[in-house]
């Protein structure tokens, strides 16, 4: 059965990149009838906050992103143990004490001499009195896993066929000298042992991926299907690392990017389809392959998330959003023909409230020097109210026949005298809602 995961760390908020991650391997869960698990990566205790677990959570519950398991990481690192004890019974973990001064000197050394800065595995030279007293003199040493030396090959869902040689990596430290399990391993043992079938990650994984192979491998376990996909930028192409800090997605959220938007464009956002805006997550998962997606960085521009949000929004019935008609002071009998109007003119549910001040306050009336006279004869035939659907079109009528005036000459002056701005709602569905025609004097 098909099974992936969402695995972040909680040491900050999930941004658009990580959405990424996210979004993919729930489509292909869910695409498949499968199993999509939320993986807390907690085993770093300093940085790790249960705030951020919550957060993460809230996020994902915001987008609709629902989960059939929650892991924790920190709960499980007898099993982490496990697996390095028989890494090390295998002769596959050897313990290391260099600093991270002298690994830093090593790899300047190396790169002089136009060699990939590859750990030199001097630790596999030491003798037993040799770390032991190492060990006195530095505390326990990390552990590293001891790769074999071969081609690391593997069919990438994204990237296609992958060769990496094992000898340009440096073997990967799995357990820190105050005992900290790293990810490399508790990832591996837990896609292993959670019967994980599929990974998507970041293409920043790559070289991981090659590592844990072999890890896996040396465990017993089965590898699961990797794709990587690549990074995202920014909309000139530029590095986004730095600013994925303020593509919070509860900033996206704060600024009225809805969840559909987000979730249309990320679900599109690098492959070969185009990018369109679907009205529900099933509708998401149908149209969703993985092996669209293209090894190229894929450009994200925040501004692309409000046409699609607005145009999303037009589409929502009233009980779809009621709160937020409520929310803007609308009172509850003139929701239904407020949204009608409304829904058409804003961007964000934050615009909202704007509409309903013009229609409660009515707006100060813009009336150029040369249409007082008309503005004077069209207030005098407007009725005195309740308005309807009607009113706009009989009005105008009226007025045209009094004033002789038509089109634009006829319905922009009573739009700016109405509404104080040029361009705005359907006159006739907007007319009905103004509790108040300051343009009456
Ligand atoms: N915690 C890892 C990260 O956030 C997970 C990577 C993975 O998907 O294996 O980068």
């Amino acid at each position: 059965m098909t099974t992936t995961r969402f695995a972040p760390s909680p040491t900050g908020y999930i941004h658009v990149g990580n959405l990424r991650t996210a979004l993919m391997n729930y489509l292909i869960a869910r695409k498949a009838g499968g199993t999509f698990i939320l993986r807390i990566d907690d085993t770093d205790p300093e940085r790790s906050k249960e705030e951020y677990v919550d957060a993460i959570k809230q996020d994902m519950e915001w987008l609709g992103l629902h989960w059939d398991k929650v892991e924790r990481q920190s709960e499980r690192l007898d099993r982490y143990a496990e697996a390095a004890d028989k890494l090390r019974e295998m002769g596959r973990f050897y313990e290391a004490f260099e600093t991270p001064t002298e690994l830093d000197l090593k790899r300047k050394k190396q790169l002089n001499m136009g060699k990939p800065p590859v750990y030199d595995r001097a630790a596999l030279n030491l003798s037993d009195a040799e770390k032991e007293a190492l060990r006195s003199e530095r505390g326990n040493g990390v552990w590293r896993f001891k790769l074999d030396h071969e081609r690391i090959e593997w069919t990438d869902g994204i990237l296609g066929d992958i060769s990496i040689d094992a000898s340009s990596v440096s073997d990967p430290v799995l357990i820190r000298g105050d005992g900290q399990v790293l990810y490399t391993i508790a990832s591996v043992v837990d896609d292993t042992e959670m019967g994980v079938t599929d990974v998507v990650r970041g293409s920043d994984h790559v070289t991981n991926t090659a590592t844990q192979i072999q890890i896996i491998e040396a465990l017993g376990g089965t590898c699961p299907r990797f794709a990587h996909h690549s990074l995202l930028t920014g909309p000139q192409g530029e590095a986004l690392s730095k600013r994925l800090g303020t593509l919070a997605l509860r900033d996206l959220r704060e600024q009225g990017v809805q969840p559909m938007a987000l979730l249309s464009l990320m679900a599109r956002l690098g492959s070969s389809d185009p990018v369109e805006l679907r009205s529900d997550m099933a509708e998401l998962i149908e149209g969703f392959d993985i092996h669209r997606f293209g090894a190229a960085p894929t450009k994200f521009d925040v501004q692309d998330l409000f046409p699609l949000t607005a145009r999303h929004l037009q589409s929502l019935p009233l009980a779809d959003v009621a709160d937020a008609v409520a929310d803007a002071g609308v009172p509850a009998e003139l929701a239904e023909p407020f949204w009608a109007m409304a829904r058409e003119n804003i961007t964000t549910l934050s615009d909202l409230k704007g509409w309903w001040e013009l229609c409660r306050d009515g707006a100060e009336p813009l009336i150029d020097e040369e249409d007082r006279e008309f503005i004077a004869a069209a207030v005098a035939l407007l009725p005195e109210g309740p308005f309807n659907g009607e009113t706009w079109g009989e009005w105008t009528k009226a007025v045209k026949e009094a004033t002789g005036r038509k089109g634009k000459g006829l319905f922009m002056p009573l739009r700016k005298a109405l509404t104080g701005m040029e361009r705005g709602p359907e006159m006739a569905s907007l007319l009905p809602l103004l509790q108040v025609i300051r343009a009456r004097g």
